[in-house]
């Protein structure tokens, strides 16, 4: 049977990415840039989870009404997309409650099961973020990145397929855990592991090698896919930046939503909170 994987897209505006940071600005583009995801989910009978940030949805009201209302999951993406790495667990509470306090104001009394962190900022250093979660009644956390090959966040050694998660370590299943997490899956070769299901790698790699490598994961399991609005919007700022973060930043851009589309088309997809089944 054709395996349903899970499709989640961080709602943001351009400059929160973490390469771009300290360019914060005015100028927010994230309804036109979420507009053309919507009408493509829409085209393809999909539903996925949207992980807000906090402070945009205060800018955007309507548009995390129409992305609730057309049948999509609300998560949390924090409120000011701060990395958790820079936060304490009291100031990490306070984004959490000015987060809910927003949501409430536009969708009412809705549940919020599902969270993830800015840049994958969760690991083994702040492992307490997973209690606060569970006292905000989260019921699962989409955050682990299970391999480190990138200097901003990664936990190597971490499961590659959906667990519920330690709260004394992450890498570790618990059964007893009421927490789950849905970890990137990446793809396997040999002893490789290759991250290609969402942002950069998603923009770099070529359709026929991310078909390949998807269908081969679905061998075995349902995997995860992360995209943002501005990863698909030719308009997105470009800023003189150092040359790696010119390039994670902005390589692909232009055909990233083919490939988005791409993904509809050959995989099937839902929200993430679908996949594990949570009441
Ligand atoms: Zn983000």
């Amino acid at each position: 049977m054709e395996k349903i994987n899970a499709l989640s897209i961080d709602l943001e505006e351009w400059y929160h990415s973490e390469l771009v940071e300290g360019r914060r600005s005015s100028f927010s583009q994230v309804e036109e840039a979420t507009a053309p995801i919507l009408d493509l989910l829409d085209r393809y009978q999909t539903k996925a989870s949207f992980f807000v940030v906090g402070e945009v949805a205060v800018q955007n009201p309507r548009l995390i009404q129409s992305i609730f209302e057309r049948g999509h999951e609300i998560g949390c993406h924090t409120f000011s997309h701060t990395l958790l790495w820079k936060l304490s667990e009291p100031l990490f509470r306070k984004e959490l409650e000015h987060f809910h306090s927003v949501m409430e104001k536009i969708l009412g009394k809705v549940e919020i099961k599902g969270f993830r962190a800015p840049c994958f900022s969760i690991d083994n250093r702040n492992k307490w973020a997973l209690k606060v979660l569970l006292d905000f009644g989260y019921q699962y956390d989409a955050s682990i990145f299970p391999l480190k090959i990138n200097p901003l966040y990664g936990v190597s050694g971490a499961p590659t397929r959906p667990y519920r998660i330690s709260f004394e370590d992450v890498r570790k299943e618990d059964p007893q855990s009421p927490l789950m997490e849905f970890p990137l899956c990446p793809l396997m070769i040999g002893g490789l592991k290759i991250p290609i299901s969402g942002g950069f790698y998603l923009r770099a790699l070529p359709s026929f090698f991310l078909y390949w490598g998807l269908k081969r994961i679905n061998r075995s399991q349902p995997f995860l896919v992360y995209f943002h609005p501005w990863e698909g919007y030719e308009k997105t700022p470009r800023f003189k930046l150092p040359l790696y973060n010119r390039v994670i930043s902005y390589y692909g851009i232009s055909s990233a939503l083919k490939k988005f589309e791409f993904l509809l088309k050959h995989f099937k997809f839902t929200r993430v909170d679908q996949i594990l089944e949570l009441k």
